[in-house]
């Protein structure tokens, strides 16, 4: 074994990983990366078909992303974001604004996801207080929801092993069915569908909309969840609903934003105007830690009074607005224009969605769902009656371990295997990544039911 990776299991606590796994499948050892491809050492090189947890735009180690954090490391490398700015922080909140929702007006940064998400869920909590509505205290989610491990965005999750055992850090939200349309609960298929799944999210907001303050959604994917993805008009719907409720719409745009789903933010595809947006991870491209929560300038101005009235938002973190960070978003927005990749990436994402189709001849694929970059196979031992794979035999794990053995990274959720694709793939990069995965499947299922 490596003398690093040695190292590694000595000292070092890996995320969502059951460290006796470890001993059997050490983690690898990454060098450097280029593009969409990992190298180990000893140049070894793995396609991160998941843009590193969802993060990589433009490719890893984009010349003009590093040369802008270069050169901002050189003239400012971090100073506190009370009672201070900078250039960066400035530039960076205006580009938000102005590719963002039209009502969007101000920007809170933070560090991540979950940062983003709690943020958001505090100035909805105490934007009815300062408006003098005190009961309107709690929160609606989805059943499959993800928005982070900390504890209020682990509070507004479906519940699995992301917050099971964390139960007395969590306060209570209202849950409604999710729109997973490959297990639809009403037996529809997307012909037949009437949105039937929205209706306890109707009738929970018609009778509680006086405690609730506010209904928090991933547009268009639950990715955690299962990469479910679910049509435009179930979040068009919903935003409608929460606006009648008057209940805050909260649009965590954290996965799918930055073009990953073929627009800037999935929120267009049902013309929304969200009164939160949070986002993170594509921002800067997935080179550093960086987030933002997007208002109104209506909820903005309810906290803007004098000191003794007690309106202040009371939230902050060390690493706020990191002018390198910040640096790094700049660039990679800029990025956006210059290459003017929403456009140009319209046939690559018709040949990805063509590829993906043909995985469903395999009878362990029982759905096959995409939506941009994004692509999803969701596997089942039998397809007819989309009966899962028994969780304990780990499925999608073992095929990740195979995956690794033909350099591609398919780190699974559970036994949906998917694609994250950075924008700047390649219709050759996605052949070879498919043609790849088929094999890695076909082979592991041949040996499975062999
Ligand atoms: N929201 C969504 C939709 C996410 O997918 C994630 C992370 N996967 C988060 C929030 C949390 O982000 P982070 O891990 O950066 O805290």
């Amino acid at each position: 074994m490596n003398n690093w990776v040695r190292k590694d299991l000595k000292y070092i606590w890996h995320p969502y990983t059951q460290a006796k796994d470890l001993k059997k499948a050490p983690p690898v050892l990454i060098e450097r990366a280029k593009g969409i491809k990992l190298y180990d050492e000893k140049g070894n090189y793995y396609y991160d078909t998941i843009s590193s947890w969802w993060c990589n735009i433009f490719g890893h180690n984009h010349s003009k992303i590093v040369k802008a954090i270069i050169s901002q490391a050189q003239k400012l490398d971090h100073v506190l974001f009370a009672g201070f700015t900078h250039k960066p922080a400035v530039n960076l909140a205006q580009k938000l604004i102005e590719i963002s929702p039209s009502n969007l007006r101000r920007v809170f940064f933070s560090d991540d996801g979950s940062t983003a998400v709690e943020a958001a869920l505090k100035m909805s909590l105490q934007y009815w207080q300062n408006i003098g509505k005190k009961g309107k205290s709690r929160f609606v989610c989805l059943d499959r929801a993800y928005h982070g491990d900390t504890c209020g965005a682990m509070s507004v999750a479906g519940s699995g092993p992301f917050n099971q055992k964390f139960k007395a850090l969590m306060v209570n939200s209202f849950k409604v069915p999710s729109p997973y349309c490959y297990r639809c609960k009403f037996g529809k298929n997307p012909r037949s569908c009437r949105l039937e799944c929205i209706k306890p999210l109707e009738e929970l907001l018609a009778k509680k909309h006086g405690i609730i303050s506010g209904l928090i959604i991933e547009p268009l994917i639950l990715g955690a969840g299962g990469m479910v993805i679910y049509p435009p008009a179930y979040l068009k719907k919903a935003f409608h609903l929460a606006k009648k409720y008057n209940v805050h719409f909260i649009a965590d745009e954290i996965a799918v934003g930055f073009g990953r789903t073929g627009k800037m933010f999935a929120s267009e595809y049902a013309k929304i105007k969200p009164d939160f947006m949070c986002l993170s991870k594509g921002v800067t491209s997935g080179t550093l830690p960086l987030a933002a929560t997007l208002t109104t300038e209506k909820i903005y101005s309810s906290f803007y009074a004098d000191y003794k009235e007690g309106k202040t938002f009371y939230h902050g973190h060390t690493y706020t607005a990191n002018p390198i960070a910040c640096a790094a978003a700049v660039a990679t927005l800029n990025l956006f224009k210059e290459k003017n990749v929403l456009k140009k990436s319209k046939s690559t994402i018709t040949f990805f969605h063509k590829q993906l189709e043909s995985f469903y001849e395999f009878d362990f694929v029982g759905d096959v769902r995409y939506l941009g970059f994004v692509g999803a196979l969701e596997l089942v031992k039998d397809k007819k009656t989309k009966t899962p794979f028994p969780a304990q035999e780990r499925i999608g794990y073992r095929i990740y371990q195979q995956g690794l053995a033909q350099h591609l990274l398919l780190r699974p959720l559970g036994d949906v295997i998917y694609f994250y694709l950075p924008l700047v793939v390649t219709k050759r990069e996605i052949n070879i990544i498919l043609g790849r995965a088929r094999k890695v499947l076909a082979n592991f299922f041949s040996h499975y039911r062999g």
